[in-house]
């Protein structure tokens, strides 16, 4: 059996994904990035962390689909033998910004199954790999890790499918560190704030401007390796008493100042 212990990321082919593939990576694990569509952006990831001494692999799935949350699971025993750390990262915005007034009902369907959905049966679905491989003395513990948001408790009124569904993941996180913890799986949830990636970058004139009138205590934008760095942290085992703990990686935003 390989000791190398395994990271899936899922939407680890760019932005803050990439960050925490990066990290893990830097950290001894063997990662296996998933991507949706960009291959390319894929093969860059795993091209950075080889020219770190890293390894990786790299699997297709859109997690929105059972089938293939099935076979990327698959891929990752068949190819890597084992799994130690889920990353549910992958998550899309909405399509379009609307008021709640005119959300449609196609785009709050599409941002729940991806961010939410998807994230309830991937966790399901390693989970039981995981405690299969616990019993059987193959692996000592196991962990998943949530990417939500801010928006997790932020109302933002022209994206509330996505506000609704960080908000759900929150409840995922507990539930499953509630469910897992007797079996040695610690769950926590990661809440960035506003990150630099292709997500965000049709709204980077507004958010400059907002980070610097004061908008967070740490007046910069995040980056991809400060959430890497957060997950890295919570991979490695920091926090072995602790489960479905948040961590925040926003420059402060969640504070209450007067
Ligand atoms: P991004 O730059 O748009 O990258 C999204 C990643 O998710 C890509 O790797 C993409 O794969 C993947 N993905 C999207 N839909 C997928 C699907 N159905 N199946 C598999 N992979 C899929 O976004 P990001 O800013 O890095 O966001 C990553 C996570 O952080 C998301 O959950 C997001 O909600 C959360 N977040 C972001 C911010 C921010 O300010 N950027 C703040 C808070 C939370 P492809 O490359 O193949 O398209």
């Amino acid at each position: 059996m390989n000791g190398i212990p395994v990271a899936l990321v899922t939407g680890g082919s760019r932005g803050i994904g990439r960050g925490i593939c990066l990290a893990l990576a830097r950290e001894g694990f063997t990662v296996l990035i998933n991507y949706n569509s960009n291959l390319a952006a894929a093969e860059e990831t795993r091209d950075l962390i080889e020219k770190e001494g890293g390894s990786a692999e790299l699997c297709q799935a859109d997690v929105s689909l059972k089938e293939h949350r099935d076979l990327l699971l698959d891929f990752c025993m068949e190819t890597l033998g084992r799994l130690d750390v889920l990353v549910n990262n992958a998550g899309i915005a909405p399509p379009q910004r609307l008021d709640l007034l005119e959300t449609t009902e196609e785009s709050f369907d599409k941002v729940v199954n991806t961010n939410l959905k998807s994230v309830f049966f991937m966790s399901q679905a390693a989970a039981r790999l995981m405690i299969g491989q616990i019993e059987h003395g193959r692996i000592s513990s196991a962990a998943i890790i949530n990417v939500s948001s801010m928006s997790a408790y932020t109302a933002s009124i022209n994206r509330g499918e996505y506000c609704v569904s960080k908000a759900g993941l929150s409840m995922v996180t507990k539930l499953f560190a509630a469910r897992l913890a007797e079996h040695g799986i610690n769950v926590y949830e990661v809440r960035p704030g506003i990150i630099e990636t292709d997500m965000t970058a049709g709204v980077k004139d507004k958010y400059d401007k907002l980070i610097n009138e004061g908008l967070t205590p740490i007046k910069r934008w995040g980056r991809p390796e400060d959430v890497g760095r957060a997950v890295a942290m919570l991979a490695r085992g920091e926090l072995p008493f602790s489960t479905g703990e948040v961590v925040n990686v926003d420059g402060g935003f969640h504070l209450r100042r007067l």
